[in-house]
């Protein structure tokens, strides 16, 4: 099965999670935005063996350290969509405004909708989410029913759309294409705050009640 850490990282809290497949214990980081000695203390003390860095998308407080990361343990950066790039560009200006330092870059692989990043014995589905920024994706494993949903969807709200290039519109219709299409069982780890579940926020949520 796949199993899920959770580190609080960077000055906005953002939940960095590593993915791992239990049985041969190889990893993916996914949104390193900072603190990337506590990230690699947090894989080295599971036994964990790392094979890529993924990006759900190019906000700073996601994608800040990846490329200290990638030079750290020698791992590629895959994602986010093509259509982040212009977020993964100005990477650098992003974090001299909210104090984290960080170098522009280019991953060594986009994303797109249906592609698979495979690790162990297990493997995670891409799904193009657009909305909060356009090239925005999520990882879903079917088989352990866990999503990693980045800032599309929280505990009780989804991704703010105020940001350049969010769109209110986009992101609810990917909310009601990639993640209410799945079951109430499913887990969703979003990159801030709480785990919580397909069914709670179907029924919950105020931005999907008329979903
Ligand atoms: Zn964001
Ligand atoms: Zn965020």
């Amino acid at each position: 099965m796949m199993k899920v850490i959770e580190t609080p990282i960077s000055p906005f809290l953002q939940n960095a999670p590593i993915a791992f497949c239990e049985e041969t214990r190889e990893s993916i980081f996914i949104d390193p935005g900072d603190e990337i000695e506590r990230l690699i203390d947090a894989s080295s003390s599971n036994f964990l063996k790392p094979k890529y860095i993924c990006l759900t998308h190019g906000h700073i407080d996601h994608a800040g350290a990846a490329l200290k990361l990638s030079k750290a343990l020698n791992l590629p950066i895959i994602g986010p969509h093509f259509d982040d790039k212009f977020l993964l560009d100005t990477l650098e200006i992003q974090g001299t405004m909210y104090g984290i330092q960080a170098k522009v870059f280019s991953p060594s692989q986009w994303l797109k909708d249906n592609d698979s990043i495979n690790f162990g014995n297990e493997s995670l589905r891409v799904s193009h989410c657009p909305g909060h920024t356009p090239g925005h994706v999520i990882f879903i494993n079917d088989k352990s029913k866990i999503i990693i949903a980045g800032d599309v969807i929280f505990q009780g709200s989804i991704g703010r759309t105020d940001l350049p290039l969010g769109n209110h519109q986009d992101l609810i219709n990917s909310i009601k294409k990639h993640v209410l299409t799945l079951e109430d069982d499913y887990l969703i780890y979003s990159g801030h705050g709480n785990v919580t579940n397909i069914g709670h926020e179907r029924s919950t949520n105020p931005f999907l009640v008329d979903a």
